[in-house]
């Protein structure tokens, strides 16, 4: 038989027989083309800077590498090491990540979040046995600037959204992580989105690495999803602004058909008032932002999960990564502060090809011209909609 990309299975990669069964038993048969791509070269220890769409199954590249760096090394099962450091930018994709890897690990392999807005106590402990760390950088880099996390036992390095990781914000914080690290180290980059001038930055960390990169220059963004855009008139008071697009987000609501809905806003304080009056709607619907208690948090995002809720309100804590698979309708209150983000955030829906609604709300004027800069650049085909022509199409 010749096998095609079309037929391949993850049976027919150089994975080890455990990892296999544990995948087939979590539903995943056919490697997606940027894992089929870039598994092969991981698996072979080579540094590797992973670039594709949003809900292309990035996730699993890393957590498959990583899982066969735990789980074909033998060890005296009373002096576990950690082999891998995860980095994400937000709390919420670090928890994500370790779910993901608890659907396929063996029971003798251990993973964990390791997140600020909980005890370091709690962490130093859980650390005495802990295979995989998954966090984010501030609180990884205070586990191995203290030595509750070894450095020196560490094989494989992760970023997830490694641009976002990449940039000012976290420079310092990566920087010092990659100081701790020993030299014989893989490092795996993962992201949708990759401005070159992060490429650049990056080979410094990086041997020799190679960039796969499955996207489509001309469309960057996922063609399962239909993209709208409504425009309200403009008025200089923002508050006033922004009860416009509240009232017109009530008013559509009960008119658009979804599984379930992210609404993304600026405005976190705001965000939660919506949130209610969304409920008062009848809508189970719930509210994050990074300003809340972890545990508060962590709940929104379990309730999404978990289909306990229909609607999420959130800024753009969540608008990378995050990945909920009923979610096909996204509804933008504003305009993000960088273009890139405006890909992101409509790629909560469609995962896995998926198809989706994204529906933008902007005021004539700034907010018009910037989408419209946004539709040039990646040249994207947005449809103008109004409450007369209502949403016959959405
Ligand atoms: P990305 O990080 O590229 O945005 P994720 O890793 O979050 O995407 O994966 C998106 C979705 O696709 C997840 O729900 C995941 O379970 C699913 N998925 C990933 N790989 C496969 C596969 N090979 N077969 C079926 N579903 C997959
Ligand atoms: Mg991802």
């Amino acid at each position: 038989d010749i096998k095609t990309d079309e037929n391949v299975q993850f049976s027919d990669l150089a994975i080890s027989e455990l990892t296999q069964q544990s995948l087939q038993k979590a539903g995943f048969v056919k490697p997606s083309p940027i894992q089929l791509q870039t598994l092969p070269l991981a698996l072979l220890g080579i540094d590797l800077l992973i670039q594709a769409k949003s809900g292309t199954g990035k996730t699993l590249v890393f957590s498959i590498t990583a899982l066969e760096f735990v789980q074909t090394i033998d060890e005296d099962p009373s002096m576990i090491t950690t082999k891998v450091i995860m980095l994400a930018p937000t709390r919420e994709i670090a928890q994500q990540i370790v779910q993901v890897i608890k659907t396929i690990k063996q029971p003798e392999c251990f993973v964990h979040t390791f997140i600020g807005g909980t005890a370091l106590k709690d962490d130093q402990n859980h650390l005495k046995k802990c295979h995989i760390a998954v966090g984010t950088p501030g609180r990884i880099e205070e586990l191995l600037r203290l030595k509750y996390l070894r450095a020196d036992t560490i094989r494989l390095l992760v970023l997830d959204e490694a641009d976002v990781l990449l940039c000012k914000e976290f420079q310092d914080q990566i920087n010092s992580i990659f100081s701790y690290m020993p030299s014989n180290k893989q490092v795996l980059l993962a992201s949708a989105t990759y401005p070159e001038q992060i490429v650049r930055f990056s080979e410094r960390y990086m041997r020799d690495m190679t960039c796969i990169r499955l996207v489509d220059s001309e469309s960057p963004s996922l063609v399962g999803i239909q993209q709208f855009f409504i425009v309200i008139p403009y008025h200089p008071l923002e508050s006033h602004l922004f009860e416009q697009k509240v009232s017109l987000l009530l008013r559509l609501l009960p008119q658009l058909k979804f599984r379930q809905c992210v609404i993304f806003s600026n405005l976190r304080m705001r965000s939660s008032a919506v949130c209610e009056r969304i409920k008062a709607l009848g809508y189970e619907t719930t509210f994050t932002s990074s300003s809340l208690a972890q545990n508060r948090r962590t709940k929104a995002m379990r309730d999404m999960y978990k289909h306990k809720c229909q609607i999420l309100v959130t800024t753009d804590l969540t608008s990378r990564g995050i990945d909920l698979d009923y979610v096909d309708f996204v509804i933008s209150m504003d305009l993000p502060n960088d273009h890139e983000t405006y890909l992101h955030r409509i790629g909560r829906a469609g995962r896995f090809g998926a198809f989706g609604c994204a529906l933008t709300i902007v005021s004539h004027g700034d907010e018009r011209k910037q989408l419209e800069s946004i539709e040039n650049e990646y040249k994207l085909n947005l449809i103008e909609i109004d409450e007369g022509n209502r949403f016959q199409l959405l």
